[in-house]
């Protein structure tokens, strides 16, 4: 076994790939290269192999209805699977659509129900008008700084079942429902949530989460070597600044 290559997958890319969900990928790939790892990316479209033994992470883009419409079938044959790997610790992130699909059900724009491969205990309905715009959370995660922002544009509300674990509470924007002030569901190293942006280039103290746990995963050592971050949590301090009233709107 190579300690120093890793081997992520993104599924569904030519589907779920809203906002620029890819540059997770990309932010993930780039920082651990710059810590000398190789990494392979595997696309995993309907019907692909996902060959879940040989894989260290997991990502699944947002979608509109139609795409996740298009995917959800394939989705849900892979169930079980996909459950084994989140159990055995897989870390995995989930946004949007693909975090909606991680629940028991959702409700698309017309009131119909798509299936979900019910990992987090909870389930999206439809809303009245779309939750757009930009969001900053505390996260629950260990993370510093424990902020996280990004970008919402979604119809579905989620609610969490009583003992579902959220991403964080809300401090600006809608999250998960606009009425709880919950955001997105943790369970075992699977992250959901409903923040585009890209995420992780906007949040790189997540990003280091995911992949120390997804080197953990690997080698059973999840420890990193520093790596700066300045310029990106400069960007992220001035956003989490303008988008919870402490500067220009
Ligand atoms: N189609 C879903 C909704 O509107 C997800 C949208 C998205 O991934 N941005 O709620």
């Amino acid at each position: 076994m190579d300690g120093r290559r890793l081997v992520f997958a993104h599924l569904y890319p030519g589907h779920m790939n809203l906002y620029g969900d890819r540059g997770n990928v990309l932010a993930l790939r780039r920082r651990a290269e710059w810590r000398g790892y190789d990494v392979d990316v595997l696309d995993v479209n309907p019907t692909d192999p996902l060959p879940l033994a040989s894989i260290d992470l997991l990502f699944v883009g947002g979608g509109e209805d139609r795409h996740q419409e298009l995917v959800v079938e394939d989705f849900v044959s892979r169930r079980q699977e996909l459950v084994a790997a989140f159990q055995d610790g897989l870390p995995t992130l989930a946004v949007c659509g693909a975090y909606q699909l991680l629940g028991h059900r959702y409700q698309v724009a017309d009131g119909r129900w798509l299936p979900g491969i019910a990992w987090f205990d909870l389930e999206t309905r439809s809303g009245t008008d779309r939750a757009v715009g930009n969001v900053v959370i505390e996260s629950r995660l260990d993370l510093s700084p424990k902020t996280l922002v990004g970008f919402e544009n979604h119809g579905g509300r989620t609610f969490l079942a009583p003992g579902q674990e959220p991403l964080g509470r809300v401090i600006a924007g809608h999250g998960n429902n606009g009425q709880d002030h919950m955001e997105g569901a943790v369970r075992e190293q699977v992250v959901g949530t409903y923040l585009h942006g890209s995420l992780l280039p906007k949040n790189p103290q997540l990003a280091d989460w995911l992949l120390s746990r997804a080197i953990g995963f690997k080698t059973g050592n999840g420890e990193l070597s520093p790596l700066e971050a300045e310029f990106e949590l400069r960007a992220h301090a001035a956003m989490v600044e303008r988008f919870t009233g402490g500067g220009r709107s």
